[in-house]
């Protein structure tokens, strides 16, 4: 079975104004579906960031990928490993997600390249032994993958008809949110996205939350950097009780050097509320001093950043040697990413909690996989009895999301023009915030 073709549809789907420290999201993300044909007759797919990087990342590697086997994915990976290593050699200051949001880091972009290209093959691998992918990588160890309820502070919608969330902007909507949320879906886990508000308003929030769901939901908050190590200190301490029972506090100030610090301070404390980070720890490279510095007890792998499907397992495995956690960060994604999530995550031994999606707050309008919306019971999705990711693309809803990408002006993710554009004309992403 060789490559023949490498198809590549951008698309645009609908998202809500969600806020995190970076800004607001735009009223469209962007994705990109990738196809593989074969002369075997046989497609496998896959679907990464969208706009013009990782479009033009693709297109880099299509000479390369046709007429490859895509059984042999190590010297494609190999290609792009030292392609990336040069580009790092010239690039001070390493490659967190501190500035950037993910998608646009331009030294993770090989990276990135490589997952589209690897998940997209290993659905054809699945579909030539018809054999699940999550079978495929080495075995599962589940049948079902948990997801956590991943809340956000929003606006209402700006224009156009409202969502079914509406506003949420203070604790009491956040409840209602998260109550919306885990009817719907029957999530057994909760991460907020903080850095938003005043750092008081979402300690509330954590309360309020645990005051309505109890300690048998964990509880997470992620302000992405938006605190000092003196807030991150303070809010570690006034939410002790909250983040404790399998919650944890991700990425709460920058550098690794700053989440050591606060763990230091918690810890002298006697607080042991452990640290998870997808920014500062975000390549095997981070690891290392992670580790030695104590600063992350637990690491937040991605399959589209971290190089694809088989280094989320080297993940798994590294961080079960280290004593560390693993959980899984997301993206604005469809149901062709959410089953590369799940089988990963379904063949990862050492997965310590439930990991995030963004998956509600995308609609059935925009699903590109036959059959719509992947459903979830009680919190998890099912590894489904088909061959590869168990997924088909349907292309008139592709053509749909293509229609909707040429319509819209943007090509890459900025939340902090947004920001300016719908919130506050003088808005800047400032960190610590507070
Ligand atoms: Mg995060």
């Amino acid at each position: 079975m060789l490559i023949t073709d490498l198809v590549l549809h951008p698309i645009a789907i609908s998202d809500p104004p969600l806020r995190s420290s970076y800004g607001l999201h735009a009223p469209f993300a962007l994705r990109t579906i990738v196809e593989l044909k074969t002369d075997s007759g046989l497609t496998g797919i896959s679907e990464t960031y969208g706009g013009d990087g990782p479009l033009a990342g693709l297109e880099a590697v299509r000479q390369r990928v046709t007429g490859m086997d895509p059984f042999q994915l190590a010297g494609l990976s190999r290609d792009l490993t030292a392609a990336a290593a040069q580009e790092m050699d010239s690039t001070p200051g390493g490659r967190t997600q501190t500035y950037l949001v993910p998608g646009e880091n331009p030294l993770d972009r090989h990276a990135r390249t490589f997952a589209a290209i690897e998940i997209a093959c290993l659905d054809l691998i699945g579909k030539a032994v018809g054999k699940p992918v999550c079978d495929v990588i080495g075995g599962r160890v589940r049948d079902q993958v948990s997801f956590s309820a991943y809340l956000f502070y929003k606006h209402g919608v700006f224009s156009g008809p409202e969502d079914e969330y509406g506003e949420v902007l203070d604790p009491q909507s956040c409840v209602r949110e998260c109550r919306q949320m885990i009817s719907q879906y029957g999530f057994r886990e909760i991460k907020l996205k903080g850095g938003v508000l005043d750092p008081d308003v979402e300690i509330l929030t954590l309360r309020a939350l645990r005051d309505t769901f109890g300690p048998a939901y964990p509880l997470r908050i992620d302000p992405n950097c938006a605190w000092s190590v003196e807030t991150s200190v303070r809010v570690g301490r006034e939410l002790q009780a909250e983040l404790s029972d399998g919650g944890y506090l991700e990425d709460p100030c920058a550098t690794l050097e700053g989440m050591a610090e606060v763990r230091r301070r918690l810890l002298a404390e006697g607080n042991h509320t452990p640290q998870a980070s997808n920014v500062a720890v975000t390549c095997f490279a981070d690891v290392p001093r992670a580790k030695e510095l104590d600063a992350v007890q637990i690491v937040l792998s991605d399959p589209h950043y971290w190089g694809g499907m088989r280094n989320v397992q080297y993940l798994s495995h590294l961080t079960g040697v280290l004593g560390m956690g693993l959980s899984m960060h997301s993206n604005s994604h469809l149901g062709v990413s959410l089953m590369a999530m799940t089988h990963v995550a379904a063949a990862c031994p050492n997965l310590t909690y439930a990991c995030d999606t963004h998956y509600p707050w995308q609609t059935a309008e925009d699903e590109v996989v036959v059959g719509g919306r992947i459903p979830f019971v009680d919190g998890a999705v099912q590894i489904p009895d088909r061959p590869g990711l168990g997924v088909d693309l349907d292309y008139d809803q592709v053509a749909r999301g293509r229609e909707r990408y040429a319509r819209i002006p943007y090509r890459r993710r900025d939340d902090e023009a947004e920001m300016r554009k719908r919130v506050d004309p003088n808005w800047k992403r400032v960190l610590p915030r507070w």
